[in-house]
């Protein structure tokens, strides 16, 4: 079986090339030609809206005022004329709710007139407002004291565009979806509402320093790393279609996993597969920008030119489901599990982020005076603070039972958050510390603390790959973000943090320089006190040396290396005051995503675990057998010949003991799945502590097994095959 995959997967590549060569005359279309072009942008809005239905929706757009009535009435005529003249016959409201893929429901633009015949119409209450069947889309147990009901609300700061899908085109509208009395049941409210949250502090600070901003926007680059395989494999592997990743699997043998794959060159299938797919994210406004191959084998990576952070959320789920619907064009697969092949890198998501005012200065940037400076060290150490005092949630927010697999594996950031800040910064930071300690005794010059600041450079980074929250030059890149999920909640944990950061630093600069305080005095104390206060989240070591996890404990650092024990960071009495005050996300809402996270944690792994036993019975075992026998009619035969196969006799007793050890591990993980009942998160702990081990313990025999059958009658396709076959 394992080999009719791999002949599959030849003859597909084969008949590729052959196509690929036959049709390699046609010009490629440009970026730049289609950019944009499938979307209801500023450019279009302006083209075809009254110049007060245009004005008024800029205005919510830049200012986040209220629309009404009458603008959306315009708008979505507009938007109508315009999807119609593009061939849409349908739209829809697009929502992510907290499954973490994206949700859609398709309606008609027509409506019959009564004499036979249809209109295209679309009004503004349909625009703003949808109504799907919120009832299978879960709410985590919110909607059970309330109404069923759930609306989607037009997101008018994420433009419309249009799926083109074979013979049809849809109006894709970016909508919130909320309950009737307005709770967030999706992954963009809370993001919307912290976004409001950060800007309002920021400005704030902003102000102290003389900027006449109102409005200061969290910006979001997010690079995705993913795996491609020939599709052949993919439909061969039981676990691969239904969890994502590979449940049994040896590992390729050491050093076919070599580190020159890292920016090698990319195969030519692959290439043109990541082409196609960047052409149709172009078309749909997704600025894509860089792609090279990962570190693993058949690993790459794809990431935009940052945008403000919704649009940016919305634009990452647009990416991951074009790399998914691409790639089966090419006969590929694509893999955005954090974890698909043991042994193998795992895949990332790492979230640059920064803030940025409404003019599109980047508050994260050094700048070349002195002044910058001082407006960047308190933004800098504001992200220091929130980053220590909010490790908890930060934590939370990237937690998942696949990315249990990856944080913390030696390859991955660990699970302890800390900041990279790199020398220099680092530098800059302590001088502040001591600075301060100087200016004291010479009389309260705190002057010192900021003046002695060097210029700061634009590129203030070295690298270091090992850190879970870097500072690199301009942004922070929050590293421990996974693969497959959502971005939303992590952008939205940090933005929340980052909040109330600045409203304490805000607070206090504010009283400082209440009646003609000395601003850079002010700044010189704070800095060097949040520095004292906050520095031990700032390490720039080797986050993958077991000292680390040492130094860590004896700095009080959170160390939750699972996701069991990260979510309830959730439900602290802290993180729901801090989502409270700032109205990102109330105490019930909360619970509610504390609740999903915890049963997505545990359907997972009753998933998997499932799915092993039924590999482990249908196809591991059927396949030992088999060998089992021809090494048994081989002893035999020799035997019957007068010989002695001591060689056959061994390898039977070790191999039979194997394949007894393997069953046994089977019907044992099979038994303890039966276990149900207790509260969700009492279920998180049992399938963490029982059936992950059991499952691991189950793997590692029927990895044994693998190495130890011959490849013709081995059942599944193997990591060398996946992996190196393309
Ligand atoms: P690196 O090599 O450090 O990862 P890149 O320049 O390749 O840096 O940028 C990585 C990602 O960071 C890109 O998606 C980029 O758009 C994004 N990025 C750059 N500046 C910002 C910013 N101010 N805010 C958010 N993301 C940013
Ligand atoms: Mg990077």
């Amino acid at each position: 079986m394992g080999s009719a995959a791999l002949f599959e997967a030849a003859k597909s590549i084969r008949d590729w090339s052959v196509n690929a060569s036959r049709t390699a005359s046609a010009p490629p279309a440009t970026g730049a030609d289609v950019f944009g072009k499938l979307v209801f942008n500023d450019k279009v809005q302006q083209e075809r809206l009254p110049k007060p239905a245009y004005r008024a929706l800029r205005a919510t757009i830049t200012r986040g005022e209220a629309l009404d009535a009458a603008t959306a009435d315009a708008v979505a005529s507009a938007l109508k004329d315009w999807a119609v003249e593009h061939g849409a016959t349908h739209y829809t409201h697009w929502f992510q709710p907290m499954t973490g893929i994206t949700a859609e429901k398709h309606d008609s633009f027509l409506v019959p007139t009564g004499d036979g015949t249809a209109l295209a119409e679309f009004r503004g209450k349909e625009l703003i407002k949808g109504e799907p069947d919120a009832s299978s889309f879960p709410s985590g147990g919110m909607r059970s004291t309330f109404e069923a009901r759930g609306y989607t609300a037009w997101d008018p700061t994420s433009p419309p565009w249009l799926h083109m899908n074979g013979n049809s085109a849809t109006l894709v509208i970016p909508t919130a979806f909320v309950s009737w009395t307005g709770e967030a049941l999706d992954k963009k409210t809370p993001l919307l509402r912290s976004m409001e949250a950060v800007s309002r502090q920021a400005v704030r600070v902003l102000k102290l320093f003389g900027s006449t901003a109102e409005r200061v926007f969290a910006t979001c680059g997010p690079e995705q790393e993913y795996f491609l395989i020939d599709r052949n494999f993919y439909f061969a592997r039981p676990d691969l279609i239904n969890a994502g990743r590979t449940l049994f699997g040896a590992k390729p043998p050491k050093g076919q996993e070599l580190e020159d794959q890292y920016f090698g060159s990319i195969p030519e299938r692959v290439l043109q597969c990541m082409a196609e797919t960047e052409l149709e994210l172009f078309k749909v406004g997704v600025p894509v920008k860089t792609r090279h191959n990962e570190v693993a084998p058949s690993q790459y990576e794809i990431a935009p030119v940052f945008e403000n952070a919704n649009l940016a959320v919305d634009h990452q789920m647009m990416t991951m489901e074009t790399l998914q619907r691409i790639a089966p064009k090419y006969g590929l697969s694509c893999l955005l599990h954090e974890k698909p092949f043991a042994g193998v890198n795992g895949s990332g998501k790492h979230n640059n982020w920064s803030l940025s005012d409404e003019f599109g200065n980047n508050l994260l940037g050094p700048g070349d005076t002195p002044h910058e400076n001082m407006q960047f060290l308190v933004f800098c150490a504001a992200v220091i603070r929130a980053v220590d005092k909010w490790q908890g949630v930060l934590r939370a927010s990237i937690a998942s039972a696949g990315n249990d697999h990856r944080l913390g594996a030696n390859e991955a950031p660990p699970a302890i958050l800390s900041i990279f800040l790199g020398e220099m910064l680092t530098d800059i930071f302590e001088q502040i510390e001591k600075g301060s300690a100087k200016s004291t005794k010479q009389g309260g010059t705190l002057d010192v603390g900021v003046s002695v600041l060097p210029k700061l450079p634009r590129d203030a980074g070295d690298r270091n790959r090992t850190s879970p929250f870097a500072f690199t030059g301009n942004k922070f890149e929050f590293r421990a973000v996974s693969s497959g999920q959502n971005i939303s909640f992590p952008n939205t944990a940090l933005n929340a943090a980052m909040a109330e950061s600045l409203d304490s630093v805000a607070t206090e600069l504010e009283k400082a320089t209440a009646n003609g305080g000395d601003l850079k005095a002010a700044v010189g104390k704070l800095l060097t006190k949040i520095i004292k206060e906050h520095k031990r989240i700032v390490f720039n070591g080797n986050n993958y040396a077991a000292e680390w996890e040492k130094e860590a404990g004896k700095r009080k650092l959170l160390n939750l290396k699972n996701t069991v024990d990260a979510l309830p960071q959730l439900v602290t009495k802290e993180t729901l005051g801090l989502f409270d005050k700032y109205k990102i996300l109330n105490e019930r809402e909360m619970h509610a995503r504390y609740e999903i996270f915890l049963e997505n944690y545990n359907k997972t792994v009753n998933v998997e675990g499932q799915l092993m036993v039924l590999m482990a019975n249908r196809y591991i075992l059927p396949a030992a057998l088999i060998y089992q026998k021809q090494v048994a009619e081989s002893v035999a035969a020799v035997s019957k010949a007068g010989g002695r196969s001591a060689s056959g006799k061994k390898l039977l007793s070790a191999y039979t003991k194997l394949v007894d050890q393997f069953k046994a591990q089977a019907d044992a993980l099979e038994t303890l799945l039966e276990h149900s009942g207790g509260s969700a998160e009492k279920h998180a702990k049992y399938m963490r502590d029982k059936i992950v081990p059991a499952m691991a313990k189950l793997r590692d025999l029927g990895d044994q097994i693998e190495v130890e059958t011959p490849h013709e009658i081995w059942p599944l396709p193997t990591y060398r095959e996946m992996l190196f076959v393309k």
